[in-house]
C-alpha cells in the first residue's frame, strides 16, 4: 500500500479498477501455463502498490535466495490499525502481552499455497486469490471489514521453481495431454521438496529448514484463527476439502471438529452449483504434528488441507480417466473457489471464530489437556538441543537452579519412579499457551481413533532427542531461571602436549568436522584411561602435538575452536598413563579424517539423499562429493574413503559389487542405508542376510505359508485392515545398545529408533550387532501386529569388519526427517568414528 495512493484513490473514486489481473498483466499467457516465480513476486509487488487493501512484505529467503512473500489484505481502515489488530491478537493466545487492552475482534485467515513445489495450481491460484483481495468486489469489501486475509502465495519457491522452469523448458506452443508426454514426467529429483529435498509440509514442528524457521516467526507474530494449505494430488482424485480424514487426534477440540464441517459445507454449496466433483473425510488424517493441517490445529486454529487433482504428473493439460481434460485453468478455478469460500465463512463467522480461539488458549492456560502437570529433561548434551525445539515452538520452560528429589513417571522405563532434580535440568510447566502442542510433543503415544494412516504415527520427543525424561503430576517448587549461563573458566594454555575434548553432543559433532577440515589429526579413545590424574573416558578425542606437525598453528586452532564451544576439554602435557593406556599405545587409535563420497540421483531416494546432504553441509558443515549414481563408474573410489549409499531402490550390479568389496578391504568405510541394504542382502562378500541360519529361513517360510492357507477364505472388506497388520506407517522401537562400540560412543542407554521399514534382518553373523531389537521390546506408535512379531531378534544398525575397512548397515534411516535428533550421533559416529 502505498500512502499517496490512498489520497488519489479518495479523490478520484476507484482507482482499483485499473489494477491488471493476472491475465493481462503476465506475459507468460496465465491459466494456460505456469508464471515463474519471479514474475509471480513482480505481480504481488505491483498489486501491493497498487491497492490500499494489500501490504506486502518478504519474511525471509529460501536456499537459492529467492524472496519468501507474505501479504496482508483487509480494508484501508483496518491497515492503519493492523498492528493492534495483531498484537491484541497475541494478547488473546498469552504468548506476549502488549499494554493495550484492545480486545481483538477481527477473524484471522491464513492461506499457504504451494508448500509442495510441483503442486503448481496452488501459487498459480494465488494469484488470482490475491488480484480479488486487492482489487475487491462489494462482497469481499465486506468481509474485508471484520477479516485479515494472510496469505503465503508460495511456500517453497525453491521447489516451485524447479518443477516450472523445466516444465518451460520442454514446453512447445500447445500442450500435450496424453499422459507419457515428457511433460509429464519429471525428471529427479521432481519440484515437491526444497532444495535439500526435504518435504517442507513434514516440517512445521521440527523446522530444520530455513523457509520453515522464518515462517514460523511469522506464524508466531500472528497466530491465526484458520490455516488453509493449499495442495494438489495425482490427477484423476476430485477435489478434497475439510472435513478431514480420521485419524483425529484426541486433543482436538470438538470446535475445531465441528466448524470444519461448516467449512466444508459451504465449499460443498460453490461445488455443486458448478457440477464439480469433490470428496471428504477420505484421506487426510490429523494426526502426525507437522504438517500445515495439524501444526496450527494443535495452536487453536482450524487447520485444513485442501486437495486438487494436479501436481506434477497432470503438466499444462491431462486426459483423465473419465476422459475429460485436466487443465491448469479448471485447477485455479476451483481452489480459486475454495480460497473465496474460505474467506467468506471466515468473515461470516468472525465472531464465532474469535471467541473460541480466545477460549482455547484460556483452557491452554488454565485447564490444559493431556495427564501431566509438569515435565522434567534431565541436563545433558541432547538437552541442549530438545532446549532449541521447545524455544523454536515458544514453549516455555525453566532450569533448576538447585537439588530435590521428585517422584515421576520415567519415560524410558515407563515406570514410575523417584529421581533427583538436579540444577541446570529443564523443567516445564504444563500451564501454558502452548499447553497442546506440548503435550503433543511429550506424549509417550498418541491415542488414535483410527490405525490407518498414511504417515509416522509417533514422534515422542524424548525418545527422538534421546534424553531422561519425566512426566510429573505437579510442578516442582524449586528455584529455576529462565537462563542458564554457561561456566566458561578455562584459560588458554600456550602449548600442551595433547588436547582432549569428550564426545556426544551436536558441538562435537561440528568441532570433529572443522578439526578434519583443517586437517587435524585427531585419536579415539576406546577405553578409559587415567592420564595425569585426570580420567579420559572411552570416546574422548585427543589432538596430539605429535601427530600435528604439519600444522603451523596448532595451539591457536585448537584451542580457539574448543574454547568457542560448550562442550568439555582439557590438555595434557604427558602421554603416560596412571592407568588404561598411554596416548601413544593402541588404545588412541588414529581417526582417518573423511573423504565422503554420496550417490544421488535416479533410484536413490531424493527425500534420504537430501538428509544426508543437509546433514553434511547444515548440521556438521563438512565437506562432501555428490555423484549420480549412473556415473559411479567413472569415479576413482581410491580417492574417497567413505561411500554412502543412501535408502533408495536401487540395484547394484555384481561388478560394482565387487568393486566395492575391494574398495572396502582396502580401508574403504561403506555407509548402506535403508533400502540400498536390498543390494548387499544375501549376497557374497557381506555379511548381511535376512536370516542368519537356514533354520531360521524354514521357519519364516514355513509361517508364511501357514498364513496363505489360514487365509483362503477371508472376506473381501476386510482387506484394508489385514492389509496394515504387515506395515509400519512409522513407530519408536526400543533398541538395547552395545555403548562401547564406537558406532554407539555418545548415547546413552537404549536408543529408540523411528522405524518406518518393514524389511527385518534377524541378528547378523560376523558382524557387530551394535543397535539391535531384543527378543522383547518396547514400541510405541503403531506396528502391524504380523511385522511386531518378526521384529524382535532383528538388527537395526550393524558394523561388518572386512579387510583394512568396514561396511556399516543402516536398517533404519537415523536421519529421517532431519528431526530423529539421536540418530545424528549415529550417522556422526558412522562417518568419524567407526575404524
Ligand atoms: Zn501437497
Amino acid at each position: 500500500m502505498i500512502v499517496s495512493l490512498m489520497v488519489t484513490s479518495f479523490l478520484a473514486g476507484n482507482i482499483n479498477a485499473q489494477i491488471q489481473s493476472p491475465e493481462d498483466y503476465l506475459v507468460t499467457n496465465y491459466g494456460k501455463h505456469f508464471t515463474p516465480h519471479h514474475l509471480l513476486v513482480e505481480y504481488a509487488r505491483y498489486l501491493a502498490d497498487n491497492s490500499e487493501y494489500m501490504t506486502l512484505e518478504t519474511y525471509g529467503y529460501t536456499n537459492e535466495k529467492r524472496p519468501l512473500l507474505f501479504a496482508t489484505f483487509t480494508t484501508p481502515t483496518n491497515h492503519q490499525n493492523i498492528d493492534n489488530i495483531r498484537k491484541t491478537n497475541i494478547n488473546t493466545t498469552g504468548l506476549e502481552s502488549y499494554s493495550d487492552n484492545m480486545v481483538n475482534e477481527k477473524a484471522i485467515l491464513w492461506m499457504s499455497f504451494g508448500v509442495h513445489g510441483n503442486e503448481a495450481a496452488g501459487p498459480e491460484s494465488s494469484l488470482t486469490v490475491m488480484y480479488k483481495l486487492a482489487n475487491p468486489d462489494a462482497q469481499t469489501r465486506r468481509w474485508l471489514d471484520n477479516t485479515v486475509v494472510l496469505i503465503d502465495p508460495s511456500v517453497n519457491p525453491d521447489g516451485y521453481s524447479r518443477y516450472t522452469h523445466w516444465l518451460w523448458r520442454v514446453a512447445g506452443d500447445e500442450p500435450h495431454p496424453s499422459m507419457y508426454d515428457r511433460e509429464h514426467m519429471e525428471p529427479w529429483p521432481g519440484g515437491r521438496t526444497n532444495h535439500y529435498h526435504f518435504d517442507l509440509n513434514r516440517d512445521w514442528a521440527w523446522q530444520t529448514q530455513v523457509e520453515s524457521q522464518q515462517r514460523m516467526e511469522k506464524y508466531h507474530q500472528w497466530m491465526p484463527h484458520i490455516h488453509a494449505d493449499f495442495h494438489e494430488m495425482g490427477y484423476n482424485s476430485h477435489y478434497y476439502f475439510a472435513p478431514a480424514a480420521k485419524p483425529y487426534h484426541e486433543y482436538m477440540t470438538q470446535w475445531q471438529r465441528d466448524f470444519q464441517i461448516d467449512i466444508g459445507r459451504n465449499h460443498a454449496s460453490y461445488f455443486d452449483k458448478e457440477g464439480w466433483i469433490y470428496f471428504t473425510r477420505e484421506n487426510f488424517d490429523l494426526l502426525y504434528p507437522s504438517y500445515g493441517d495439524t501444526y496450527p490445529t494443535f495452536n487453536g486454529a482450524i487447520g485444513m488441507t485442501y486437495e486438487k487433482g494436479g501436481s506434477g504428473r497432470a503438466g499444462r493439460a491431462i486426459i483423465m480417466n473419465n476422459d475429460d481434460t485436466l487443465t491448469i485453468r479448471d485447477r485455479i478455478d476451483h481452489h480459486v473457489t475454495t480460497a473465496m469460500s474460505t474467506i467468506e465463512i471466515t468473515s461470516q463467522n468472525a465472531d464465532r471464530l474469535v471467541a473460541n480461539f480466545k477460549k482455547y488458549y484460556e483452557d491452554a492456560i488454565n485447564n490444559p489437556k493431556g495427564k501431566f502437570k509438569a515435565y522434567v529433561v534431565k541436563s545433558s548434551e541432547n538437552s541442549k538441543a530438545l532446549a532449541d525445539l521447545l524455544k523454536r515452538n515458544k514453549i516455555r520452560f525453566k532450569y533448576a537452579t538447585e537439588k530435590q528429589t521428585l517422584n515421576g513417571y520415567h519415560y524410558q522405563s515407563e515406570m514410575n519412579k523417584s529421581f533427583n532434580l538436579e540444577p541446570e535440568d529443564i523443567v516445564i510447566d504444563v500451564k501454558q499457551p502452548k499447553s497442546t502442542l506440548l503435550q503433543v510433543l511429550f506424549e509417550p503415544e498418541p491415542m488414535l481413533e483410527d490405525s490407518i494412516t498414511y504417515d509416522i504415527t509417533a514422534w515422542c520427543t524424548p525418545f527422538a532427542y534421546g534424553v531422561e525424561a519425566y512426566g510429573l503430576n505437579a510442578v516442582p517448587s524449586v528455584n529455576m531461571e529462565p537462563e542458564y549461563a554457561e561456566m566458561m573458566d578455562m584459560s588458554p594454555p600456550m602449548d600442551a602436549y595433547a588436547y582432549h575434548f569428550s564426545w556426544g553432543s551436536n558441538e562435537a559433532h561440528q568441532v570433529i568436522a572443522a578439526f578434519a577440515k583443517n586437517g587435524v589429526r585427531m585419536r579415539l579413545a576406546d577405553r578409559s584411561s587415567k592420564i595425569q590424574g585426570k580420567e579420559v573416558k572411552r570416546a574422548t578425542v585427543v589432538i596430539m602435538k605429535g601427530d600435528n606437525k604439519h600444522i603451523k598453528n596448532l595451539n591457536q586452532l585448537v584451542v580457539g575452536t574448543l574454547a568457542d564451544s560448550s562442550i568439555d576439554w582439557g590438555t595434557l602435557d604427558s602421554g603416560f598413563s596412571d592407568a588404561g593406556g598411554d596416548l601413544g599405545g593402541r588404545r588412541f587409535r588414529l581417526i582417518d579424517n573423511p573423504k565422503v563420497l554420496v550417490l544421488a540421483g535416479e533410484g536413490v531416494s531424493s527425500y534420504a539423499f537430501g538428509q544426508i546432504w543437509h546433514y553434511f553441509e547444515h548440521h556438521l558443515h563438512y565437506p562432501l562429493s555428490i555423484v549420480n549414481k549412473d556415473d559411479m563408474g567413472r569415479v576413482n573410489l581410491e580417492d574417497y574413503n567413505v561411500l554412502i549409499l543412501p535408502d533408495g531402490f536401487y540395484r547394484l550390479s555384481k561388478e560394482e559389487k565387487a568393486d566395492l568389496s575391494s574398495w572396502v578391504r582396502g580401508g574403504g568405510k561403506l555407509i548402506a542405508v535403508g533400502g540400498a541394504l536390498r543390494s548387499l542382502s544375501d549376497q557374497e562378500g557381506f555379511a548381511l542376510a535376512r536370516y542368519a541360519t537356514d533354520e531360521e529361513k524354514k521357519a519364516a517360510d514355513k509361517a508364511a505359508e501357514a498364513k496363505n492357507l489360514e487365509e483362503r477364505l477371508v472376506d473381501y472388506e476386510g482387506e484394508e485392515r489385514r492389509r496394515i497388520s504387515q506395515i509400519v506407517p512409522g513407530a519408536i522401537i526400543q533398541n538395547k545398545v552395545d555403548n562401547t562400540h564406537p558406532l554407539a560412543y555418545g548415547i546413552e542407554g537404549d536408543y529408540f529408533s523411528l522405524k518406518t521399514t518393514t524389511a527385518t534382518y534377524n541378528w547378523l553373523k560376523d558382524a557387530w550387532n551394535v543397535v539391535y531389537v531384543p527378543e522383547s521390546f518396547k514400541s510405541y506408535g503403531f506396528v502391524g501386529k504380523e511385522l511386531k512379531d518378526k521384529l524382535g531378534g532383528t538388527v537395526s544398525f550393524a558394523v561388518e569388519e572386512k579387510g583394512r575397512g568396514s561396511v556399516i548397515y543402516m536398517v533404519d534411516n537415523p536421519l529421517y526427517r532431519g528431526f530423529w535428533h539421536n540418530g545424528l550421533h549415529l550417522f556422526t559416529n558412522a562417518v568419524f568414528m567407526v575404524e
